[in-house]
């Protein structure tokens, strides 16, 4: 089954200031209803791609040189980042930038501000609890009182709240004990199961590659290999560089 491109990146060059080129005709895909991972090493660009996509890179004095974003068939140029939200395109930061004085449920609400469609903030909760009963236990807590990974786990249910059509990922694997990357990894596969896109950005490739469809290798600012996620973990280069095999 064929279905339209919910995200298409094309012939993407964006530079700071006008000097550094961090993209050069970057051209990624994510198909309706799938699950993209994007790898790459530090510096090779992968920020700057969520930065476009979430109308945050003027902020940085990054600049869209050519090229463009298409979401749901759309141009995303000059669409501000609360319209983004509205239109179910949501970012996870990296590092769990959550509000530590909230309690859990109260980073929850805050998570829904932005949502187009109120009634749907209870169900939205309730399925945030679904997915982390960890977070159901301990909805009055304070969130600073969390592990690491129960930030992760309520930055990521934050992000639901939205309710987004394409969730991205920054790096959720960040910092956490291998235990709990696989429960991360296999929470990011139940949402897209229940019918969210996803584009997973990560330096885990082993994790990424696991839950992934389909994924791209960003190294310098280009995309260097791409193909279906169980191909690119057999590839060599893949094996070599971010495996650890070789
Ligand atoms: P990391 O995993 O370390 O965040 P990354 O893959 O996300 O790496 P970027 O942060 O997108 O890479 O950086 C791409 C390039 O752009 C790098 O050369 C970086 O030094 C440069 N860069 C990033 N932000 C800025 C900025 N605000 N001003 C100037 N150069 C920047």
């Amino acid at each position: 089954e064929t279905h339209a491109p919910i995200l298409e990146v094309r012939d993407l060059a964006v530079t700071y200031g006008g000097v550094v080129q961090a993209l050069r005709g970057v051209d990624i895909t994510v198909g309706e209803g799938s699950v993209v991972a994007l790898l790459g090493s530090n510096g090779a660009g992968k920020t700057t791609l969520l930065r476009t996509l979430s109308g945050t890179l003027k902020l940085h004095k990054g600049r869209v040189e050519s090229g463009e974003v298409r979401y749901r068939g759309s141009s995303l140029k000059g669409r501000d980042p609360a319209r983004c939200v509205a239109d179910g395109l949501v970012q996870v930061p990296e590092g769990r930038r959550i509000f530590s004085r909230l309690t859990v449920e109260e980073n929850l609400k805050a998570g829904g501000l932005g949502a187009k469609d109120k009634s749907t903030r209870a169900p939205a909760q309730e399925r945030v609890y679904d997915l982390f009963p960890v977070l159901a236990d301990r909805r009055t807590q304070r969130a600073g009182l969390l592990s690491g990974g129960e930030q992760q786990m309520l930055a990521i249910g934050r992000g639901l709240m939205a309710g987004p059509k394409l969730l991205l990922l920054d790096e959720p694997s960040l910092g956490l004990a291998p235990r709990i990357i696989g429960q991360i990894g296999e929470v990011i596969r139940e949402i897209n199961r229940q019918g969210t896109s996803v584009l997973l950005v990560e330096q885990n490739a082993t994790m990424a590659l696991g839950v992934a469809d389909t994924a791209f290798v960003l190294d310098v600012g280009k995309v260097s290999l791409q193909g279906p996620a169980v191909e690119l973990a057999q590839s060599d280069a893949v094996q070599r560089l971010y495996l650890g095999h070789g």
